[in-house]
C-alpha cells in the first residue's frame, strides 16, 4: 500500500504495509481481497460479542436517528445513559455504584485518577495526591495514563511526565509496602489491572492483589482496579476483581462495554468515593468529556450487554479459555515456545530467545490468523467469546506452523 494520510497509532510513521481489512462476521475478518482472518485478540482485546451483528447495527441506527448525540453536562441528560449507567450499577462489584461516563479506556484511567484526588482532597486531605502504578502495566495514553503506565517506551521523548504519579515492580508487596511506610499519608490510589494484558498478560501472583487492598484499607488509600480488559466477561466473571475476590473503590472500564462498536468507557465508583462526592457543600465536579453519556454509543452498551447475558458469554469465556489453554499447552517445548501465562480467555504464549514474535505475527498472518506480538518475545491470544472450536483449533495450529517457520 502507497503512504497515505492516516498517520497510525503505535506504529513506525513511515510504515506502509497494512492490511486493509474490510468486513468482520463472529471471529473472522476479511481483507480487501476476501481473504478471512481469525480475530485471535478480538481486534484490540474488546469484541467479545463478535463481528457484523446486525442487533448492534440495528441498535446503533435507530439511536442515531432518534437522538444520535446531545451532551450530558449540567442540565441534560438521555435514556440511553441513564439506562446503561443503572445497568453497569447494577452489575457492579460494590453496592449503591454510580457510573462516570467516556469514551475511551484512557479517559476513564484519567478519571479515575482525578476522582481518587478530588476525594482525598474534599475530605480535607489534600496533600494525597499520590497514584501508584506497576511496572509492567498499561493504562493508555493520555498524560496521567501515559504516566501510570509501566513501559519505559511510552515515556519517551514526550517531557516530564505528571508529578506524584509513581511506579513499582508488580507483584512485589515488599516494594508497595515499603512506599507505603515512607509516604502512606500521601497515597490518594494504587492503580492494578486485574491481570496485566497489554505488556504481555501477565496474571497477579496469588495472594498479591488482596495484599494491594489489605495495604490500601491500612492507609487510608483507594484501590482503583483498571478492568478496561478483564471486564464484562474476559474471565468468566463481569470484573475481573470478582475472580480474584478483590473489591475496588474505582473501577475503570471501555473496549468490551460495547465490544467496540462505539467508542465507551467509564469509571464505577463506589460509595466510599460518592458520600464524600456528593456530601461536599457548593462542589460541582469540573471534568467531563463533550461524548460523556453519547447516546449511541450507550445504545451500543445496552445491546452488547444484552447479547452477552442473552448468550452467556461469561460461562463461554471458561470454554474459550479451556480450549485454547489447552491447545496452546501442547505446543510448549522449553525451547521455541517456553510458557503459556493464562487468565481467563486471554494469553500470553512466551516465546524463546530465537523466536521473534513480530515473525511469528507475520507467518501467523499468512496461515489466517490475527494474534498480536508483544515486546518481541510474546504472542497474546484474547479472541471474541463466540470463537468457534475449529477457530479456536485453528488459531493453535497456525501459532505452531508459525513458530516452526520462523524458528
Ligand atoms: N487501561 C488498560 C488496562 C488498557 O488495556 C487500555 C488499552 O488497552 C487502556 C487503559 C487504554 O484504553 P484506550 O486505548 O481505550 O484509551
Amino acid at each position: 500500500m502507497p503512504r497515505t494520510a492516516f498517520l497510525h497509532p503505535t506504529t513506525p510513521p513511515a510504515e506502509s504495509d497494512f492490511l486493509n481489512l474490510v468486513e468482520g462476521r463472529g471471529a473472522l475478518v476479511f481483507d480487501d481481497s476476501g481473504r478471512d482472518y481469525v480475530d485471535a485478540l478480538a481486534s484490540l482485546w474488546y469484541c467479545n460479542i463478535g463481528h457484523g451483528r446486525d442487533e448492534m447495527a440495528d441498535a446503533i441506527a435507530a439511536q442515531a436517528r432518534r437522538l444520535a448525540g446531545f451532551h450530558t453536562f449540567e442540565r441534560y441528560t438521555n435514556p440511553p445513559a441513564e439506562a446503561i449507567c443503572e445497568r453497569i450499577a447494577e452489575l457492579a462489584p460494590f453496592p449503591g455504584a454510580r457510573v462516570f461516563l467516556t469514551c475511551s479506556g484512557s479517559e476513564a484511567v484519567e478519571t479515575a485518577v482525578k476522582l481518587a484526588r478530588i476525594t482525598h482532597s474534599l475530605a480535607g486531605d489534600p496533600d494525597r495526591t499520590i497514584v501508584v502504578s506497576r511496572e509492567p502495566s498499561y493504562h493508555g495514553v493520555t498524560f496521567a495514563g501515559t504516566t501510570l503506565t509501566g513501559l519505559p517506551a511510552f515515556h519517551e521523548h514526550i517531557g516530564p511526565l505528571v508529578p506524584d504519579l509513581v511506579r513499582v515492580p508488580k507483584d512485589d508487596v515488599e516494594a508497595l509496602g515499603a512506599l507505603f511506610e515512607q509516604q502512606g499519608d500521601r497515597i490518594a490510589a494504587v492503580i492494578a489491572e486485574p491481570v496485566v494484558g497489554a505488556p504481555g498478560v501477565y496474571p497477579p501472583e496469588p495472594g498479591y492483589l488482596e495484599a494491594v487492598r489489605a495495604l490500601c484499607d491500612e492507609h487510608g488509600a483507594l484501590l482503583i482496579l483498571d478492568e478496561v480488559i478483564c471486564a464484562f466477561g474476559r474471565l468468566g466473571t463481569w470484573w475481573g476483581g470478582q475472580h480474584y475476590g478483590v473489591v475496588a473503590d474505582l473501577c475503570t472500564f471501555a473496549k468490551g462495554v460495547t465490544s467496540g462498536y462505539q467508542p465507551l468507557g467509564g469509571v464505577v465508583v463506589s460509595r466510599r468515593v460518592l458520600d464524600v462526592l456528593e456530601s461536599a457543600p457548593g462542589f460541582s465536579l469540573k471534568h467531563g468529556h463533550t461524548y460523556s453519556g453519547h447516546p449511541t454509543a450507550c445504545a451500543a452498551a445496552l445491546t452488547n450487554l444484552d447479547i452477552i447475558e442473552r448468550e452467556g458469554l461469561l460461562d463461554r469465556s471458561l470454554h474459550v479459555a479451556k480450549r485454547l489453554g489447552d491447545g496452546l499447552d501442547t505446543l510448549v517445548d522449553g525451547e521455541r515456545i517456553l510458557e503459556i501465562r493464562a487468565a481467563g480467555a486471554m494469553f500470553g504464549v512466551g516465546l524463546g530467545v530465537h523466536v521473534d514474535a513480530v515473525d511469528v505475527r507475520e507467518a501467523m498472518i499468512e496461515r489466517g490468523v490475527i494474534a498480536r506480538p508483544i515486546g518481541g518475545v510474546t504472542v497474546a491470544f484474547c479472541p471474541p467469546l463466540i470463537i468457534t472450536d475449529e477457530q479456536i483449533d485453528r488459531c493453535v495450529d497456525a501459532l505452531g506452523g508459525a513458530v516452526e517457520a520462523v524458528a
